[in-house]
């Protein structure tokens, strides 16, 4: 019988990190596998038991998620998985991989950001994606355009620490600290969702997104963004990269503010889209602070589909 090696990976993370700081969230999220995370190998009969034994010892939302299918957080192969066998289990879409419930280390379907591709190191990505991007720095280069991941994959637990730091006052939103006497959760929630995703509904968690060069829109709106940002719009299309979060009005009515950092690698992420529209729905959406929202604020619809329609 062909054995498949599964590897449930739940890694904790302890950080303050703010949204600009994505980085410091994925360094840490590596730091956090190694240090607190939990690895399992078992055949996958023993799925469900052991999804259940990591549920009772960790975050409260593993306990809310159910897991139907394979793959079920990290797929790990053992020799004895066939190529094609692995690539039928790799295109499985399952909640917990939609939600960011799994540890992109580990994972088959991930690989390392190598110099001089990111600006720092540990972060990962879907492997068509980063060799797409590849191709895209190299033809950039040629054109005298520079460009650099400053952030990749983030799973739910460094989406988390982003979010909470912010919801808690810890970390600026918009520039300063979320104001204690805005005691409405879901005006909070709202004043973060301007350029925060609510853990579960990152595109980061997916692997497919990541962000270029800059986080600040300003640095976009002069040189050498503003040529960094013309030559992508011009260029990414052709490699398969989209900008996702394009400027709000008609077209993009809901949705978080502009980002012009951001792409996304479509051909993986709009199978992911479309998943996520499917499969999860706003009551799944719990384990942080301030979860409770998520219904009141129509979070699938307006933030995780308010995107660019052309990227759909
Ligand atoms: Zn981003």
């Amino acid at each position: 019988m062909k054995k498949i090696l599964v590897c449930f990976v739940f890694a904790t993370i302890v950080c303050g990190c703010g949204q600009q700081n994505a980085t410091e969230a994925e360094s840490n999220i590596n730091k956090g596998s190694e240090k607190n995370g939990e690895t399992l190998a078992i055949n996958t009969t023993d799925v469900d038991s052991a999804i259940n034994k990591n549920s009772e010892k960790n975050t409260e939302s593993l306990t809310t998620l159910t897991a139907p299918e394979i793959p079920e957080g990290v797929v790990k192969f053992d020799k004895t998985v066939p190529e094609e066998k692995r690539q039928e289990i790799m295109e499985k879409i399952s909640k917990k991989y939609l939600m960011g419930q799994f540890d992109p280390v580990k994972d088959e379907r991930f690989t390392k950001i190598l110099s001089p591709y990111g600006s720092k190191s540990n972060m990962y990505m879907r492997k068509e994606a980063f060799e797409q991007f590849k191709a895209m720095h190299k033809a950039a280069k040629k054109d005298g355009i520079t460009l650099v991941i400053k952030s990749a994959t983030r799973p739910f637990n460094a989406q988390k620490s982003i979010w909470e730091a912010k919801w808690t006052g810890r970390r600026k939103v918009d520039g300063k600290l979320l104001d204690p006497k805005v005691k409405d959760p879901e005006a909070r929630a709202l004043k973060i969702l301007r350029w925060s995703s609510m853990p579960s509904t990152s595109r980061h968690h997916w692997g497919t997104d990541i962000d270029i060069n800059s986080f600040n829109p300003e640095y976009f709106d002069r040189s050498p963004g503003k040529q960094e940002y013309q030559w992508l719009i011009e260029n990414a299309p052709s490699f398969g990269f989209c900008q996702v979060y394009s400027e709000m009005g008609e077209e993009r009515p809901f949705g978080y503010q502009e980002e012009k950092w951001h792409w996304s690698y479509l051909p993986i992420s709009q199978q992911l889209t479309r998943a996520y529209g499917e499969q999860i729905q706003d009551k799944d959406i719990t384990g942080f602070l301030g979860a409770e929202t998520a219904v009141s604020i129509d979070i699938v619809n307006k933030y995780v589909l308010g995107i660019n329609p052309s990227c759909k």
